[in-house]
């Protein structure tokens, strides 16, 4: 459907309005440019509607429901009586719409002009919705992605769920098992626990959330165990049937599971089936479109950022390719982005937050007897004693000796994530350990726990034991 009073020929056409697309569109028109933002469905898209946000708004909610369990050790009398699933939908849903009107309204301030329908790329610079077509001196592609699942496993939205229908199920599971042991599995998992539900997470690889440190998966498996929180890893998935009560999922070796719902878990495939992309000659790989360091694809004023491409599924990345392509287009100089400099962090209970590189990628890049590693347990940070959390701060710096620069950050514990920034901030800006330790944190605060791991590392550590 074409906006009404739209210009089919502006400066940039942006094809899909989810964090990619949505924060081009902002930058692009920020800097004067004419933007056409084309969304099939809701902007925001899947961070806003069925990912970053829903699962966070889950998360709280069990977080509240433990902290009702739990009361009695703070000394305040409270009983936990149920998840009213229909309540929680409300509040997930509450939060969704605020946020979803503020984004209208200020795509709108910047003029930019939304178009709801399906668009197809039918030229290299030209997009079409319908009878209508909208070319751009500039193309942003920003499809995003999917579900993915595995061959012959048929998601049927009841039984056997992807993450958006899990987001939507009216009640809490008794039992679920979920497939896949990285950031949404475990999400879920530590979600649906907290709610009540009897949860086994399947991983065919060694450690849940494997693209973590290590040190990070340890912990986070070890407070899982302590929650009776199932997993089983290098286990591989074999075969789904129907029971009457739900599902039974057979893995590699005889072993099988049964749960009333089976949650898919096992990563999300780029969305670029059938949208012209090959037709238009773009270089792909797998079904991700191929860029270079400023996001370019292979075809002249065509950009692609988000999930659609090779980078980090991440709703931040994708905003930070948006805001670089809008000001490469815009002939600004830009700087493109150190991946290994984005702060990841899985929310469940415990949080686990990373940036930079893991102890195995550091030992790799700069061999493994010109790195150091230190370890702050959370044991000596009262803040953490207060929320009674365990974890830890891990970190890594170039030397034997640790005077190089932080390499990688690696935490543990609850509510750790909002700790990343200043780590990110360590790792970017090159910091040495002992400029870190030179910063005073506030006390009683998480965030001690930075400070006090670079203590360590400066080989002058406060709180803790020889
Ligand atoms: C359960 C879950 C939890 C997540 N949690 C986090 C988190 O905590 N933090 C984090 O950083 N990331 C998280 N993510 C990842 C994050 O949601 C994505 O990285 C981010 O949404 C990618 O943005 P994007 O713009 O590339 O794609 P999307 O957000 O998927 O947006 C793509 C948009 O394009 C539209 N579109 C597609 N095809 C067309 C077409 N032909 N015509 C018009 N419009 C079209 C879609 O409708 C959609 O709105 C989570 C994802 C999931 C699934």
């Amino acid at each position: 459907m074409a906006a009404e009073g739209a210009d089919n020929n502006v400066d940039v056409v942006i094809l899909g309005g989810g964090s990619g697309g949505y924060a081009a569109a902002l930058r692009a028109a920020e800097l004067g440019k004419s933007v056409v933002l084309i969304e099939k469905d809701k902007v925001g898209g899947t961070c806003l509607h069925r990912g970053c946000i829903p699962t966070k708004a889950l998360l709280h909610a069990g977080e509240v429901a433990d902290s009702a369990r739990e009361s009695a050790q703070f000394g305040v009398n409270a009983s936990f009586e149920g998840i009213d699933m229909a309540g929680v939908h409300k509040y997930k849903d509450g939060v969704i719409t605020k946020n979803w009107k503020g984004l209208q309204g200020l795509i709108r301030s910047r003029g930019i002009t939304i178009v709801e329908g399906e668009g197809r790329l039918t030229g290299p610079k030209q997009v079409s919705v319908g009878d209508q077509t909208y070319t751009g001196t500039n193309v942003v592609l920003a499809t995003g992605s999917y579900s993915r699942t595995l061959p012959g496993l048929e998601l049927d939205g009841q039984r056997v769920i992807a993450s958006e229908h899990a987001l939507g199920l009216d009640h809490v599971p008794a039992s679920a098992i979920v497939l896949g042991g990285g950031v949404i599995g475990v999400e879920f998992a530590s979600a649906w626990k907290s709610f009540g539900a009897d949860v086994t997470i399947v991983e065919a690889l060694p450690h849940l959330v494997p693209l973590e440190d290590e040190a990070n998966s340890k912990l986070l498996e070890r407070a899982f165990r302590r929650r009776g929180i199932n997993f089983k890893l290098g286990a591989r998935f074999e075969r789904v049937e129907s029971t009457d009560s739900g599902v039974k999922v057979h893995l590699e070796g005889g072993q099988s599971l049964e749960a009333e719902v089976l949650l898919v878990a096992v990563g999300r495939g780029p969305t670029s089936a059938d949208l012209g992309y090959e037709e238009a000659g773009l270089k792909m790989d797998r079904g991700f479109v191929l860029v270079d360091e400023y996001c370019r694809t292979n075809v002249d004023g065509v950009y692609a950022v988000g999930d659609l491409i090779p980078t980090l599924q991440l709703a931040h990345v994708g905003f930070a390719e948006g805001i670089l392509v809008a000001e490469h287009l815009a002939g600004l100089p830009v700087v493109p982005i150190d991946y290994a400099g984005v702060p990841r962090i899985t929310y469940s209970s415990p949080e686990v937050a990373s940036v930079g590189l893991t102890e195995a990628q550091a030992a790799e890049k700069y061999g493994a007897d010109k790195i150091k590693t230190v370890t702050y347990d959370l044991s000596g940070n009262g803040r953490s004693a207060i929320l009674n959390t365990k974890g830890a701060v891990k970190l890594i710096a170039e030397n034997s000796d640790g005077s190089g620069r932080v390499l990688g950050v690696h935490i543990v514990g609850d509510r750790v994530g909002e700790l990343i920034a200043e780590a990110q901030l360590i790792y970017n800006w090159e910091a040495l350990p002992s400029e870190v330790a030179q910063l005073i944190h506030p006390h009683p605060t998480q965030s001690e726990a930075i400070g006090e791991a670079h203590l360590l590392l400066a080989g002058k550590p406060l709180h803790v034991h020889d």
